[in-house]
């Protein structure tokens, strides 16, 4: 594989506002002007350069943003939209009818998995849930109704690895698409580059890193980002989440220093995995040698951002999990709260939060231990100091 650097991408795109501002002008309208009837009737059949409509339809700063995102995610064109889930629910609107079907990872975001199980089907949408590590199994669940295999780059909240070029292949002889949700890998992976065909971030998340907005977008070809938008019958034109251009605004600052936050999100995030495994509690990390998708994320990482900052301990039940957790916040190591990719470290049960719309036996299918703690670990610049807290936590609690 090629090497590529997104940083690279975003570093080069310079964006001038309107007095050649070095950020873009934010746009403080709904709605634009034209100097003709005939311009505007043009603008409602096709898309002119540089001419916008309505705000909701596309604006200047949401379109700088997306023009960022498709860079950095390597795809023609890309879309932002008022939140991750929105983002999800356009492309999966646009791409399935009633009667298809999809197949999906069993381990993605708990919302996701109620949307797919619970929403859906009122579309007469079916979704398989597979384990997606099985490619066998995947394979298994193809008929002429698949329209779209689903996964998540690093699934949430185990950690495990989806091998995209695999599946790439799979989805192609299937006449499919492959949707990617790479919120837990921006930068580490870029799916697009490994044959997924729509590329989604919850941008809540890593991408804007400050944990002060909703946000999420969708990167692909320009045919299907142009078909999201389309006035008559796009999912993002017509279901209307659209971001705040002042939000975008502040995405789009942020984006600039992702490069620098994933790295140390990454060396963070191993520090606490190799301490926490050296206590001899049992760890998810996919930067660990041992763990099942090591090779495979190595082999579809780009260079130099490490392995994320995700990480996963099970300290058996939730009692302790839960007095863990008090502690830990009590001792200022980070926030018990749900989410991730906050320069603080943010912990939280997954069985009992992000993954709680997963009903408890498929939890204990799907190996979801009741004493599991997720750890998104901060940008904190002494780690040691850091871990010795929450070591003492463990200690207090006797669970080391
Ligand atoms: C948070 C999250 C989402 C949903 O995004 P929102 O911005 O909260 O709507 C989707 N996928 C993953 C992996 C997430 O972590």
């Amino acid at each position: 594989m090629q090497k590529f650097d997104p940083s690279e991408r975003i570093h080069d795109y310079l964006v001038f506002g309107e007095f050649g501002d070095v950020n873009p002008s934010i746009t403080d309208s709904s709605t634009y002007t034209f100097m003709s009837p005939d311009k505007m009737e043009e603008l409602f059949e096709h898309e002119i350069e540089g001419c916008f409509l309505y705000s909701r339809h596309w604006n200047p700063i949401n379109k700088y943003l997306s023009n960022a995102l498709a860079r950095f995610e390597d795809t023609e064109s890309a879309q932002v939209t008022g939140s991750g889930m929105s983002a999800i629910n356009c492309a999966i609107m646009q791409i399935c009818n009633a009667g298809d079907e999809i197949i999906s990872s069993h381990t993605i975001y708990g919302g996701t998995y109620a949307l797919f199980k619970n929403f859906l089907p009122k579309f007469d949408i079916k979704v398989h849930f597979v384990d997606i590590t099985n490619l066998e199994e995947v394979k298994s669940k193809i008929t002429d109704k698949t329209k779209v295999i689903y996964c998540e780059t690093i699934s949430n909240p185990l950690l495990e690895i989806a091998n995209i070029p695999e599946l790439a292949k799979l989805t192609k002889e299937a006449g499919a698409k492959l949707v990617v949700d790479n919120t837990f890998a921006p930068m580490i992976v870029s799916p697009s580059r490994l044959g997924a065909d729509v590329v989604i971030h919850s941008m809540t998340k890593y991408v804007n890193g400050t944990s002060d907005c909703v946000a999420g977008c969708i990167c692909s070809t320009k045919e299907f980002i142009d078909s999201l938008n389309d006035i008559n019958s796009g999912a993002s034109m017509l279901l209307g989440p659209v971001l705040d251009s002042f939000r975008a605004a502040s995405i789009l600052k942020n984006l600039h220093s992702l490069h620098i936050r994933v790295q140390r999100h990454s060396k963070n995030g191993a520090f606490f995995a190799q301490k926490f495994r050296g206590l001899g509690i049992k760890t998810y990390y996919p930067g660990f040698e041992d763990h099942k998708g090591y090779e495979l994320l190595k082999s579809m990482m780009n260079e130099g951002f490490g392995f994320g900052g995700m990480l996963a301990i099970d300290v058996n039940d939730l009692e302790s999990a839960n007095k863990l957790m008090t502690m830990m916040q009590e001792e200022k190591v980070g926030y018990l709260a749900v989410s991730l990719g906050y320069f603080k470290t943010l912990f939280s049960s997954p069985g009992h939060s992000t993954s709680s719309e997963i009903p408890a036996d498929e939890q204990e299918k799907i190996g979801l231990g009741k004493g599991l703690v997720r750890f998104s670990v901060g940008l904190d610049n002494n780690i040691e100091n850091s871990f010795a807290r929450v070591e003492k936590c463990l200690k207090e609690l006797k669970l080391v």
